[in-house]
């Protein structure tokens, strides 16, 4: 522990000297001042850890002095050790009034001054620490509050993009947010590829209609520092930072004013091989960023960076799902609905069927004698020949009817709000347009003709309760067509 430094003011040359003498021995520093004047001056120079001052003195009041002491802030705390030769009553009373914080009389008992002395040192410790320790909490307090700020703010923006939003918007409501939350004019989300000249600036705050805006990054020392360092940017003033010496040049020669003054360029990836910077900006009139600004922008960005590969998870995973949903669906060599999902199409048109009262019609259409085109042919022909008949009927059907592939040379064609008669006839017209077709190939001398046969069926009918009677009634008229000579409808 340091030496403790007490200043001894008292115009009695004796006093001054054996009380110095007594303190030194017993391990003080002690600096003597005789008389108030000489008191005050080393005061101004270095305040001590004790004083012991004198009442009556010549040049100075004692009490007056005290006063004046008690009543400068930065010697508030300091402990004063009265000493009086008389021991009026009242000066001593008053001398605590004012502040001091012992008195000893004059011839005083050398252990007792020593005794007082120590107390006072031990309280004079004691009440520093405690100032300090409050001091402490004090700005822990504050910071805790500015944390918590920081925090609430932060939780408003991850609350904010909890919804089901895409990339893009979530860039726009980061920057939107995260304006809000800095206080500043300008908030861009700008994304680049490494070595490129340019960046696309993907989202503005300052500019909430943008969409894509390609800028030149020589224009931007910036977002090139940014990017090719992988660090933080702070630009506390643009007209002195070195970053923009050629850029500076170059506004001088073009005459352009920047009204920007201050600028925080943080770099992030959301995945590999994307680079972002978040930039942003104050203009002349607004505060400059500091390092805390530099801090808070780092924390939203790491809270939103978060937040954005969730979204972009969630978009991944649901284009996976619709994309595997998709494959479900689909019959991979004509590309048509398959069987099961057509048949998922039929049990919700059988159910609006009856709700609506209206009438549906099933169409199960087999090529007459496909084996020969494989016979004669080879597999590969018969497989582009089945997709140009899926083609076919898809180009023939009306924008509510669907086309499915059954399974080998089987096709569906589903037609809602039709009956017998309408069914029939359309069934005809695909059969003729099957009948026309000429199935063409590079590797065929003379291109090839098909027929098909085509059974309908028809809901709501007597004994077709679901989709697989529906099916078996469209099965039996089929079979009835190919009986009664094929390239016919039967219904
Ligand atoms: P029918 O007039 O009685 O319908 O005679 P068909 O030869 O068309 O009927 P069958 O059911 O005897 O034979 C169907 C043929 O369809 C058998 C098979 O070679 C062919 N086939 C089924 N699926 C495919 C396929 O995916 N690709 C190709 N190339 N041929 C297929
Ligand atoms: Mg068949
Ligand atoms: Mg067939």
């Amino acid at each position: 522990m340091a030496t403790s430094r007490i200043l001894v003011a008292d115009d009695d040359e004796a006093v001054l000297e054996s009380v110095t003498w007594l303190l030194q021995e017993n391990g003080y520093d002690v600096v003597p001042a005789n008389g108030g004047y000489a008191c005050l001056e080393q005061l101004e120079k270095r305040s001590p850890d004790l004083l012991l001052l004198d009442i009556l003195m010549p040049d100075a009041d004692g009490c007056q002095l005290l006063e004046r002491i008690k009543g400068e802030e930065r010697w508030r705390d300091l402990p004063v050790l009265m000493l009086s030769a008389q021991p009026p009553e009242e000066a001593s009373v008053r001398s605590l009034g004012l502040g001091a914080a012992d008195f000893i009389r004059k011839p005083y008992r050398p252990k007792e001054l020593l005794a007082r002395v120590q107390a006072q040192l031990r309280m004079g410790a004691l009440l520093r620490s405690t100032r300090a320790a409050l001091l402490r909490t004090e700005e822990q307090l504050h910071r805790a509050q500015h944390d918590a700020d920081s925090r609430r703010k932060l939780v408003d923006i991850l609350h904010e993009v909890t919804g089901d939003l895409s990339v893009s918007e979530l860039f726009h409501l980061l920057v939107r947010r995260a304006a809000r939350a800095l206080g500043v004019s300008h908030c861009s989300v700008v994304l680049a590829r490494p070595g490129e000249a340019h960046a696309t600036v993907v989202a503005a705050f300052e500019n909430p209609g943008l969409q894509q805006l390609v800028v030149q990054l020589e224009r931007y020392p910036e977002l090139r520092s940014a990017l090719e360092s992988g660090q933080p940017v702070l630009v506390e003033d643009l007209d002195t930072h070195p970053l923009y010496e050629g850029v500076r040049h170059v506004w001088g020669i073009e005459g352009i004013e920047i009204p920007i003054r201050s600028v925080i360029a943080l770099p992030f990836s959301i995945d590999r091989g994307q680079y972002c910077v978040f930039l942003v900006r104050r203009t002349r009139d607004q505060e400059r960023f500091g390092p805390a600004d530099l801090e808070f922008a780092q924390a939203v960005i790491t809270a939103a960076v978060a937040v954005i590969q969730r979204a972009q998870m969630v978009e991944n995973t649901m284009a996976d799902n619709a994309r595997l949903e998709q494959l479900a669906q689909t019959d991979p060599l004509t590309q048509l609905l398959n069987r099961r999902a057509l048949t998922e199409r039929i049990t919700a048109e059988m159910e609006r069927a009856l709700r609506y009262d209206s009438t549906l019609a099933l169409l199960m259409i087999d090529l007459d004698h496909f084996k020969k085109v494989n016979d004669t042919y080879g597999h590969l022909v018969g497989d582009d020949v089945l997709r140009d008949v899926g083609q076919l009927l898809s180009d023939t059907i009306r924008g509510s009817d669907i086309v499915a592939r059954y399974g080998g040379e089987e096709f569906l064609v589903l037609l809602p709000e039709t009956d017998d008669d309408g069914a029939e006839t359309f069934a005809n017209r695909l059969r003729e347009a099957v009948e026309e077709h000429l199935f063409a190939r590079e590797s065929l001398a003379e291109p090839l003709r098909l027929t098909a046969s085509i059974g309908v069926a028809v809901y709501p009918a007597a004994r077709i309760e679901s989709v697989e009677d529906l099916f078996a009634r469209a099965d039996a008229a089929l079979y009835r067509a190919k009986a009664d000579g094929r390239n016919r409808v039967r219904l």
